[in-house]
């Protein structure tokens, strides 16, 4: 092996020069001294093993990444097929009234309500945002806090 680094040499052996670096902690080492894992040089057991442990741990963290996305996809493909199936059984059963005249009249039916329900919605609305309203100027009004405060400045 080459030397690595001009006047590099070993961190246990200054009169010996590197011909490697340790992988985890960079430091130069001599032929002696190498510990080799798999292939990869490292100065001593302890960065081995730190290397192993973190190798360990990354592979376990992209594993469970891995997993964690499959589910989520899983999840999606079968929300993806219910919203198939409810608007194939809507167009179904649509198609099938549509056809019918009892279904006609059902259809039409069905488009009043859902009109007046969505009137109704926008009503409770509106009539929501009105309470608030005015529930916002009386608590502005009848405010102990406020009426607190104007008796201290009193
Ligand atoms: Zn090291
Ligand atoms: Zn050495």
């Amino acid at each position: 092996m080459a030397k690595i680094d001009n006047g590099s040499v070993c961190l246990n052996h200054p009169n010996v020069p590197a011909v490697a670096r340790c992988a985890v902690c960079r430091k130069p080492i001599c032929a002696d001294c190498i510990v080799k894992k798999d292939g990869v040089v490292y100065c001593s057991a302890k960065c081995r093993d730190d290397a192993i442990r973190t190798g360990a741990m990354v592979e376990g963290v992209q594993e469970s990444k891995k997993r964690s996305n499959s589910n989520r996809m899983i999840m999606n493909l079968i929300k993806l097929i219910i919203l198939l199936a409810l608007i194939a059984g809507g167009w179904f059963a649509y198609n099938k009234m549509k056809d019918d005249p009892e279904g006609k009249k059902l259809l039409k039916n069905v488009t009043k309500e859902v009109k007046k329900a969505s009137q109704k919605v926008e009503q409770t609305v509106d009539q929501g945002k009105q309470a608030v309203k005015e529930k916002g100027d009386g608590l502005i009004k009848d405010s102990k806090y406020k009426k607190e405060r104007e008796a201290l400045v009193k």
